[in-house]
């Protein structure tokens, strides 16, 4: 059957060459260029004038597959975005007020708290008091501990003796992803400013004219424009839902550093410090740090944050040059109207306090491209799946931001206090947390396939900031296994001990992978 010309969708434009735009360019090239026979044509244009962002540094253990997906090697992705291995994040200061003695913890250590006994969890919770949650479950933080990285070298590349992510240069993976995007899969690539965004009759964009006059042509759009949302938000009307009232952090500081000297230590781990009004966040590349502090000006004023990130990078003379960038904080309405969806900030965005950005930004270009619609007429039917599923990605990640803000017991600013007031907490969230008072959360509570943060994910926050859950013998006469989960939280911890004499150094690996 031959699909009449007006039906065919075969011109994608991409607006916008940040890591959104080139992620969903990258996708879609991939997915449709060399497997639909007549073959679409991916175009990207971006603007020289108009900067990137430039933040974004930490991500999570799906970028693996994505970047192995697309045909990047790891070691080009090492060198090139003077990128370090991720194996978790270290919150400091976050379970309770300045000046009482509360434990730091890790999340995310990406292994799963699962073993042959079933989910340790119930056992820990009724046995575990001698070792932190994360030391019962997992290896990994006290491979985070100690420095080392996740894997050797005789390991294949996205694999680790344990599961990491990346710390990256935001600017040299958008880079990255532009020489592959045109070099190996076919992306056109055009430098101009988009200057109007025109509709046909129908309401769908028809095109964009750009600088020189010239009209950009295309069957589907993709707004990768930033916080702007050229396309979506002002072309095309799409309101923009505003979520401060439940994530109060609109404003970030940022700042880059370099190392006192080349042999530092480079953390394998994203270090996120609760402050007064937010928190810090820290992060080793290889060649700088990067740094940051993410606060709400509803709690603070910006002379008063830049004060507090001062002190944490130890500059009270402010001779470190630091940058303040807003933060639309939420998500569009809908994020595929007519003929245009929006990927990135244009879509939507909370503060990064768990790499959501690069995560759903990733995701939502994959799913964009493996559903993409075979003809016009199909349009609306995939655009309502996908806003559905989009949705539910920005409640989850809400939802999952927020826990580590209302179950925290500090109290010593407004800014802590209001984050545990219920007003302030998504139903979805405190219905959950009311559950597990009474029982550990399971797997159940977690059906969908598109949940973008899990049960162990859930766990490792809930238990590194002391939650409490009665396991009382209504909990515990379910889990009978005591002697398996004992012995197998040993095994864990002998496994630990053998590791710590086998894996190399965090920057002695990152420097042998980058010689290779
Ligand atoms: P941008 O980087 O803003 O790119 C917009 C693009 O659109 C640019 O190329 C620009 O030139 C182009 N453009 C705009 N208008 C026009 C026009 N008229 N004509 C032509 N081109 C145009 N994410 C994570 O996953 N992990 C993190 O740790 C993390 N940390 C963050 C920290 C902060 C403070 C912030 C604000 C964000 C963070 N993010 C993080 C999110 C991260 O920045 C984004 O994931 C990522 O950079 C995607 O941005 P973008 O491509 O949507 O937009």
């Amino acid at each position: 059957m031959t699909i009449d010309s007006s039906e065919q969708i075969k011109r994608v434009l991409v607006v916008g060459g940040g890591t959104a735009g080139w992620l969903s360019a990258c996708h879609l090239a991939k997915k449709l260029a060399s497997s639909s026979p007549a073959g679409v044509q991916v175009t990207l244009v971006e603007s020289e004038n108009i900067p990137s962002i430039g933040v974004g540094e930490g991500t999570v253990p799906a970028i693996r597959d994505s970047l192995r997906y697309l045909g990047i090697s790891e070691t080009e992705f090492v060198r090139e975005c003077d990128a370090t291995f991720k194996q978790g994040i270290k919150f400091v200061n976050w379970v309770r007020s300045p000046g009482t003695i509360g434990p730091d913890y890790y999340h995310h250590v990406f292994d799963y708290p699962d073993s042959g006994a079933g989910d340790l969890t119930p056992y820990w919770l009724q046995n575990g008091n001698s070792r932190s949650f994360v030391d019962a479950v997992s290896v990994q933080g006290v491979i985070c501990d100690k420095g080392l990285g996740p894997k050797d070298m005789t390991v294949p590349e996205y694999e680790g003796i344990v599961s990491y992510a990346y710390h990256l240069d935001a600017a040299k993976f958008a880079r990255l992803l532009t020489r592959h995007g045109v070099d190996k899969l076919g992306v056109k690539h055009v430098l101009a400013d988009v200057q109007r965004v025109n509709l046909g009759e129908s309401g769908d964009i028809s095109s964009v004219t750009i600088d020189s006059g010239e009209n950009l042509e295309a069957d589907i759009f993709i707004d990768c424009t930033g916080f702007a949302s050229l396309l979506l938000g002002q072309s095309l009307g799409v309101e923009f839902v505003d979520k401060r009232d439940v994530l109060f952090a609109d404003y970030a500081l940022a700042a880059q550093l370099p190392y006192s000297d080349s042999s530092t230590p480079i953390p394998s781990f994203t270090i996120s410090t609760a402050q007064e009004s937010g928190w810090t966040w820290d992060i080793g590349l290889s060649e700088r740090r990067g740094t940051g502090y993410v606060y709400s000006s509803a709690h603070t004023d910006h002379d008063r944050a830049e004060a507090v990130f001062r002190g944490y990078l130890g500059d009270d003379e402010g001779r470190i040059s630091v940058r303040r960038i807003p933060m639309r904080v939420g998500h569009r309405e809908t994020y595929w109207k007519n003929n245009c969806v929006a990927i990135g900030l244009s879509q939507g965005f909370v503060e990064p306090l768990e790499a959501t950005g690069i995560l759903v930004y990733d995701a939502t270009a994959r799913m964009l491209a493996d559903t993409f619609p075979a003809r016009r007429s199909v349009m609306p039917l995939v655009a309502k799946q996908f806003n559905r599923a989009v949705h539910y990605a920005w409640d989850r990640v809400i939802d999952f931001v927020k826990l580590h803000y209302c179950i925290s017991q500090r109290r010593d600013h407004p800014f802590w206090i209001e984050n545990c007031d219920p007003s302030s907490i998504p139903e979805s969230l405190q219905e959950k947390l009311q559950l597990w008072q009474s029982q550990p959360p399971s797997v159940y509570e977690f059906p969908s396939k598109l949940e973008i943060f899990n049960l162990a994910n859930y766990q490792y926050v809930l238990y590194g900031m002391e939650f409490a859950t009665d396991v009382g013998p209504h909990v515990l006469g379910r889990h009978p296994m005591m002697a398996d989960a004992v012995s197998r939280m040993d095994e864990i911890s002998n496994f630990s001990s053998r590791l710590l004499g086998s894996l190399p150094e965090h920057r002695t690996l990152i420097e042998r992978i980058k010689k290779y």
